[in-house]
């Protein structure tokens, strides 16, 4: 008997678990297709506190957010990096006075000690300015956070892991059912299609934007509709100027959009906002998206950017509580916690709406309901220690970075950034006495080993080329067809070796 079975691989799900089994409980967490295959490998990436929700008045939960950004690039300096956002001002959109006003709010407002405070830019001489339109002269710079999300969620499930939870992907929950004080829980293994029971004392539904499915299938509760699904699109394209700050945009629509540089050679370009009612795993980018998006950044950028320049692109359901707002880019950001049960019966936790950037403050109010259904074992801790391979201090990335270089100078530049931002200090478990390429393994393409896939295959969950690629990396960018087409045979052959 569990004392708790968490239900979704996302950033909420993996952060709940982890938090819970640190405390002492025993946790089984259950993902019905890889970790962050979901909501929480399609976001724009940020750990921020969201300068917009000023505007919509939500204070606490900006303020949390903004204290998140130190908390979580402590605790993950591989994977969380500090980002400076140009802000440029647009004559005819918001005045100068308010962007000045909202920035000193967020300067001012919580837990900033490291991140370099904002200041005015003058964009004419600026070399921020230089990609920029000659009519944009003046504007402001300020700072937030950048995250690799996929693993953000893959680094929570593999510390929960290490504690003691039991993890198990491409695991359906299809049933959970009271029986005399718990939950018994109907596992399906979606590669065999075998069926399992387990018993829990407690049960959280962090299925993100499947939540109301899930009640309505698994628990029989039909016609629930707590969320409300907002898709959200992306396009990458290649780069678009050379320094390494983002900046964000005002729309003419009111809207804000980012330009991000995103994996050494490109530009990352997003986001919609779009109300979405179909399956949240087929949600795709739509060509009126794909064209906004490039006219958005046609207003800003001098060199245009056109459809045909798009090199990937992808898309998300954000799973918004439903708070009855008119628009879409209105609807709360906040998360909406809604327990039902006793413990007598079998206590159920339902998770709705929440942001990357706050997952461990809404794993730390999910705690309180869980104390008070099983009893407390032990105190909060999750923001103090580590996520695997990101025990060293914040500041030392760059010479961790440059000693990796010096220890295995057979990588070339871009493979040994890749492999200190994925790995931290685990970078030597994958490298280990190397002394040239081939000493790895099997050579996939871009830098990406035979023994990086088996330490991914083994310690991080992937079974699919797709997993590698595009979650527990971004290598996809990067790999002919071939390349994936071998990589998928060897996974497989690995696979049915072990089976
Ligand atoms: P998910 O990641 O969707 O996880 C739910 C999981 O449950 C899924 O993996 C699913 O497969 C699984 N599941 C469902 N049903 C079952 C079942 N029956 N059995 C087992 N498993 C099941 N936040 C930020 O802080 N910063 C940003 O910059 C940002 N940008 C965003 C941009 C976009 C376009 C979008 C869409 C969101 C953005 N967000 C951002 C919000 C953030 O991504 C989400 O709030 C967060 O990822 C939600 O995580 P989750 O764990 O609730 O859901």
């Amino acid at each position: 008997m569990y004392d708790i079975a968490v239900i979704g691989g996302g950033i909420n799900g993996c952060g709940i678990a982890r938090d819970a089994v640190g405390r002492g409980y025993s946790v089984c967490l259950a993902e019905m297709s890889d970790l962050a295959s979901g909501t929480s490998s399609w976001s724009t990436k940020l750990i921020h506190g969201g300068l917009r929700y000023l505007e919509h008045y939500e204070f606490r939960l900006v303020r949390e957010s903004l204290e998140e950004r130190e908390v979580l690039w402590a605790m993950a300096p591989h994977i969380v990096r500090p980002m400076r956002f140009v802000l440029p001002h647009h004559s005819g959109l918001r005045p100068a006075w308010l962007l000045r006003l909202g920035l000193f709010l967020y300067d001012h407002l919580g837990g900033r000690k490291l991140l370099p405070p904002t200041r005015v830019l003058n964009l004419t001489s600026d070399e921020a300015g230089a990609p920029l339109k000659a009519v944009f002269r003046k504007g402001f710079e300020y700072s937030d956070c950048w995250v690799d999300d996929a693993r953000l969620v893959v680094l929570n499930a593999r510390d929960a892991a290490n504690r003691g939870a039991d993890i198990h992907t491409r695991t359906q929950v299809v049933k959970a059912v009271r029986e005399d004080g718990h939950w018994r829980v109907t596992l399906r293994d979606l590669r065999t299609g075998a069926e399992r029971d387990i018993e829990a004392r407690l049960l959280v539904n962090a299925a993100g934007p499947w939540v109301d499915r899930v009640l309505g299938e698994t628990f029989g509760r039909n016609g629930a509709r707590n969320v409300r699904l907002v898709q959200g699109s992306h396009i990458v394209v290649p780069k678009l100027y050379d320094h390494d700050r983002s900046y964000i945009f005002q729309n003419s629509d009111g809207r804000i959009f980012f330009a991000i540089p995103y994996e050494r050679d490109f530009t990352l370009i997003g986001t919609t906002d779009r109300d979405y009612q179909g399956d949240p795993a087929k949600v795709a980018i739509t060509p009126e998206e794909s064209a906004y998006l490039c006219a958005a950044a046609g207003e800003y950028f001098k060199r245009q950017v056109a459809v045909d320049d798009i090199v990937w692109t992808y898309s998300g359901v954000r799973p918004l509580f439903d708070d009855g707002a008119s628009k879409a880019q209105e609807a709360t950001r906040d998360y909406v916690l809604r327990e039902e049960g006793d413990p007598e019966s079998g206590v159920l936790v339902n998770i709705f709406g929440g942001k990357l950037t706050t997952y461990r403050r809404l794993a730390n109010s999910v705690m309180k309901k869980i104390e008070a259904a099983l009893g407390s074992k032990g105190p909060e801790w999750s923001g103090s220690e580590p996520l695997p391979g990101g025990d060293f201090p914040v500041l030392e990335f760059a010479g961790r970075l440059q000693a990796l270089k010096q220890k295995y100078p057979f990588l070339d530049d871009g493979t040994a950034l890749r492999i200190e931002r994925q790995f931290g200090t685990l970078a030597e478990t994958i490298l280990g006495n190397a002394k040239a390429l081939s000493d790895l393994g099997r050579d996939f393409g871009a830098g990406l080993t035979e023994a990086e896939v088996r330490y991914l295959m083994s310690r991080e969950w992937a079974v699919t080329a797709e997993d590698i690629l595009w979650r527990r990396s971004k290598l996809g960018l990067r790999l002919s067809k071939a390349q994936v087409d071998a990589l998928e045979s060897y996974m497989a052959e690995v696979s049915s070796r072990a089976a």
